[in-house]
């Protein structure tokens, strides 16, 4: 499932694309995603300019002229692919998008899963879309701050791990670096998130922010070769401290593995947890 950093890298690969430049034709291969697709997608964003890509959360904004926006949210399994102008391209399985741009590149949307989303709204919706309303601060962003971060753990009887995925706690962290920075911060995943104070929690903003600022670096430095890779964004090779490590030794500890276990893997909320019990208390 593409995390953040993935959405991200997804986000800057568009961008040299699509800024500036305009749609001239829309061919939708199925009705739907997750949700209907935008009805008269070609219509509504013809002959409007691409101002810029942001992200809020794991959705990608394209704003157009007019404070339209076109969402795209890659879901479990989505993939874009970016095809240029005259280059030569053969409609995949999965393919359910084509926009073509006025340049004569191609944005192409795969998603074998399908539970991904394309649609539209206004800028003025942003916070209001049913979409977005839930939505916390970005981690990246300044909102997320400690004395943020102490407010919204204060009540929570949930475990730290737990409410670092609840969205409107703070969007966008996912399973993966929720383990990563929980690693990375000594704090163990299962504890009550109101025990969470003063110092820890401002080390946690400190490395959430780390985990995921390094994971969209390396995604960055993927993308300078994704045209080789034909023109498919958005998935790269992560090198991880915990997650996905049960039972290896963790980078700061010396132990015996043989008789520590190493890395343990525990479920919590139907999700798996990776941690250091030696490191993590
Ligand atoms: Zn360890």
């Amino acid at each position: 499932m593409p995390e953040l950093p993935e959405v991200e890298t997804v986000m800057r690969g568009l961008t040299p694309v699509m800024l500036n430049n305009k749609v001239s034709k829309v061919k939708l291969y199925r009705k739907d995603l997750r949700v209907p697709f935008p009805k008269n997608m070609e219509g509504r964003l013809a002959k409007r300019s691409i101002l810029s890509l942001t992200r809020r959360a794991k959705y990608i904004l394209v704003n157009f002229e007019g404070g339209v926006v076109l969402a795209i949210h890659l879901g479990m399994s989505g993939k874009v692919t970016i095809i240029s102008s005259g280059e030569r391209y053969d409609i995949q399985k999965h393919d359910h998008l084509v926009m073509t741009l006025e340049d004569g590149s191609r944005i192409i949307y795969n998603d074998p899963r399908r539970f991904g989303m394309i649609f539209m709204f206004d800028e003025s919706e942003l916070e209001t879309h049913a979409a977005f309303k839930h939505l916390g601060p970005e981690p990246l962003g300044n909102k997320f701050s400690a004395p943020y971060l102490m407010r919204a753990l204060k009540n929570k009887k949930t475990s730290i791990k737990q409410a670092l995925l609840d969205q409107r706690v703070v969007v966008g962290v996912g399973n993966i670096y929720a383990c990563e920075a929980l690693y990375q911060a000594k704090i163990n995943p299962e504890k009550q998130a109101s025990t969470i104070k003063g110092g820890k929690v401002e080390e946690l903003v400190s490395v959430i922010r780390d985990v995921l600022a390094r994971a969209i670096k390396a995604g960055g430095s993927t993308l300078k070769d994704y045209r080789h890779a034909d023109g498919e964004l958005g998935y790269f090779q992560h090198n991880f401290t915990v997650y996905d490590r049960k039972g290896l030794a963790c980078k700061d500890c010396n132990c015996n593995i043989e008789k520590t276990g190493g890395i343990q893997r525990i479920v919590q909320g139907g999700r798996s947890t990776f941690y250091c019990p030696r490191q993590q208390k």
